[in-house]
C-alpha cells in the first residue's frame, strides 16, 4: 500500500517518528494524482508548486522539533466552491472562470493553520447543484471502483480524488447530499455536521438555510480529527453557532452498549436497491450484536423533503446566484450591449442548464402571488420534517439508513432523467431539512461498488454519531479496501 492510501493519523505516526518527510509524502500524493488523474480526472485546480513549498516549510517546523498535531503535514483537497486567496476558484462555472477571491475561507484558514498541504481544487457539479459531477461546467470526474461510472455528487471530485490516493483527506460542502452521496459511492467516509456547526465564510453560497461543509476521509478517525479542525464559532459567520467544540477523538472508542438505534422505515422503501437494504440490515446487527438496542421506528413526512428541498434550494440559489451579472467577478459577455444586455448574454453564456433551471424555478417559487403558496408552505412541511425528527430523537440517540437508495450509477444513465437524478439524494435531504449531523462509512459491496452506511444525529451531537461510526468501523473490515487502479 502507498503512503498516498493511508489515514492521516497514520502518516502523522510516521512524520513524528521522521520515518517519513512530509516533502515525501507531498511527492508519493502528486505522483499518484499524475497517474490516475488522466483517468479519474479528480482536479479542476492542482496546487502541485504551492503543496512542494508547504511541505518544505512543515519540514522545516519539524526539524526545528515541533510536534507533529493532526493533519499538519497531510495533503487534503479542497471542494472548488471554496474560497482560496489568489487561487482560482470556479464552482465548476463558466461564469466563475479566472475568478481569484481576494480571502480565504475560514476552513481554509483552518486547514493552513493546522499545517495540511494543499493538493488542489476539485471538480463539482456547477455551484454544487447535482449527483454526479456531470452537471460540471468543465468535465465529468471518474469513479474509482469504475471508471464507467459517476462517483456521485456533488463533491465527487473530493470522493473521488480520497477514493482514488490523490488525497489523503478533503473537503465537501453538503446542501442536500452532496458529501454523504458521493462518499458513499466512492467508499469514503463523509460527515455533514450539524448547520451552523462550521463557518460557512468564504463557501459559495448555494442554498443558505442548509449549506455545510464537512471532512471526507478514508476513516472515522481521520473525520473526528478533521472535524474539530473545522468546527467552531466564527464571527464572519452569522449562522455559525457559539457552541463548545468537543474533542471529538475522546469519541472513538468501539463501545456501542445502551446505545438505542432508531431505523426509520420510510428509508427502505420503494427505489432502494435490495443489496443495499440487506447490507445495512447487516450492519445494524453488527451494532446490536455489541450491545445497543435497534428498533423500528417511523418518520412520516420524510417523504415530504425531496419536493420541499427543490422549492427551498433553488428559491434561495436565485437570490444568491443573483450577484453574478457580470460586474464584479469572472465572466463578462464580450458583446457590446446596454447595462441590462450585459447582465443578459453573461448570465446566459456563463451559467450552465441546471444552474439557469434552478434559477427560474427559485424565482418563480418567491415571485409575489406564489410566495405563500410555494416557499412558505415548504418551510411549513419542513418544519414537520423537523419535528418527526425531534421526535424520534427522544427515544434513540441516533437513526441509521442507507446513504443512497442506489451503488454508483453509469456516466449517463440519469443525466436524461432529472427525477431519477434526484431521487439520488432522497435519503439524504432530510437531514438537511432538519440541520442534523449526518455521516456515511462504507458498509459492504454490490457488484463491486461501495454501498454507505448513514448514521444521523441530534443537533451538535456529531460525538455520538461519530462514536457508532467508529465502533462500526473497527468491527468491520470495509474501510480498509481501496480501489485498484492500476493500469
Ligand atoms: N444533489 C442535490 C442537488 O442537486 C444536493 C446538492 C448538494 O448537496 N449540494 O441539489
Amino acid at each position: 500500500m502507498g503512503l498516498f492510501n493511508q489515514p492521516a493519523h497514520e502518516l502523522q505516526k510516521l512524520l513524528q517518528s521522521k520515518e517519513i518527510s512530509c516533502r515525501e509524502l507531498t511527492e508519493a500524493v502528486l505522483t499518484r494524482v499524475d497517474d490516475v488523474e488522466p483517468r479519474v480526472q479528480s482536479y479542476i485546480t492542482r496546487l502541485d508548486h504551492e503543496a512542494r513549498q508547504q511541505a518544505e516549510e512543515i519540514d522545516r517546523r519539524i526539524a526545528q522539533g515541533e510536534p507533529v498535531t493532526p493533519f499538519m503535514g497531510i495533503p487534503v483537497a479542497l471542494k472548488d466552491n471554496l474560497c482560496t486567496e489568489g487561487v482560482e476558484t470556479t464552482c465548476a462555472s463558466g461564469i466563475l472562470r479566472g475568478f481569484r477571491p481576494p480571502y480565504d475561507a475560514t476552513v481554509v484558514t483552518r486547514l493552513k493553520e493546522a499545517g495540511a498541504v494543499f493538493v488542489g481544487k476539485t471538480n463539482l457539479d456547477e455551484f454544487a447543484m447535482g449527483s454526479s459531477t456531470e452537471n460540471s461546467g468543465f468535465f465529468t470526474t471518474r469513479n474509482p471502483w469504475d471508471l464507467s461510472r459517476v462517483p456521485g455528487g456533488s463533491s465527487g471530485g473530493s470522493t473521488a480524488a480520497v477514493g482514488a490516493g490523490e488525497a489523503i483527506a478533503a473537503l465537501g460542502s453538503d446542501t442536500g447530499g452532496s458529501i454523504r452521496q458521493p462518499a458513499s459511492f466512492c467508499g469514503v467516509v463523509g460527515m455533514k455536521p450539524t448547520y451552523g456547526r462550521v463557518s460557512r465564510y468564504g463557501l459559495v453560497a448555494f442554498a443558505s438555510s442548509l449549506d455545510q461543509i464537512g471532512p471526507i476521509t478514508q476513516d472515522v478517525t481521520d473525520c473526528a480529527l478533521l472535524l474539530r479542525i473545522l468546527a467552531g464559532n466564527d464571527p464572519m459567520d452569522s449562522t455559525s453557532l457559539d457552541h463548545p467544540v468537543p474533542d471529538y477523538g475522546e469519541f472513538l472508542r468501539p463501545e456501542v452498549g445502551g446505545l438505542r438505534i432508531g431505523v426509520p422505515t420510510e428509508y427502505f422503501g420503494e427505489g432502494v436497491q435490495e443489496e443495499i437494504s440487506h447490507a445495512v440490515r447487516t450492519a445494524l446487527g453488527v451494532l446490536e450484536g455489541m450491545g445497543a438496542t435497534v428498533e423500528e421506528c417511523s418518520t412520516p413526512h420524510a417523504e415530504h423533503a425531496l419536493p420541499v428541498y427543490y422549492i427551498i434550494a433553488p428559491a434561495e440559489a436565485s437570490s444568491n446566484l443573483a450577484r453574478y451579472d457580470g460586474v464584479q467577478y469572472g465572466h463578462r459577455t464580450a458583446e457590446d450591449t446596454d447595462i441590462v444586455g450585459l447582465y443578459q448574454k453573461t448570465r446566459k453564456e456563463g451559467f450552465g442548464h441546471e444552474v439557469k433551471h434552478r434559477i427560474m424555478l427559485g424565482t418563480y417559487a418567491l415571485s409575489s402571488g406564489y410566495y405563500d403558496a410555494y416557499y412558505l408552505k415548504a418551510s411549513k412541511v419542513r418544519t414537520l420534517i423537523k419535528q418527526d425528527f425531534d421526535k424520534a430523537f427522544e427515544k434513540y440517540d441516533v437513526l441509521v439508513t442507507p446513504t443512497s437508495p442506489t451503488v454508483a450509477f453509469s456516466i449517463g444513465e440519469k443525466s436524461d432523467d432529472p427525477l431519477q437524478m434526484k431521487l439520488s439524494d432522497v435519503l439524504t435531504i432530510p437531514a438537511n431539512m432538519a440541520g442534523l449531523p449526518g455521516i456515511s462509512l462504507p458498509t459492504g459491496f454490490h457488484e463491486g461498488l461501495p454501498i454507505g452506511l448513514q448514521i444521523i444525529g441530534r443537533p451538535l451531537d456529531e460525538g455520538t454519531v461519530l462514536q457508532v461510526a467508529y465502533a462500526y468501523e473497527q468491527a468491520t473490515e470495509w474501510h480498509r479496501r481501496k480501489a485498484d487502479l492500476r493500469l
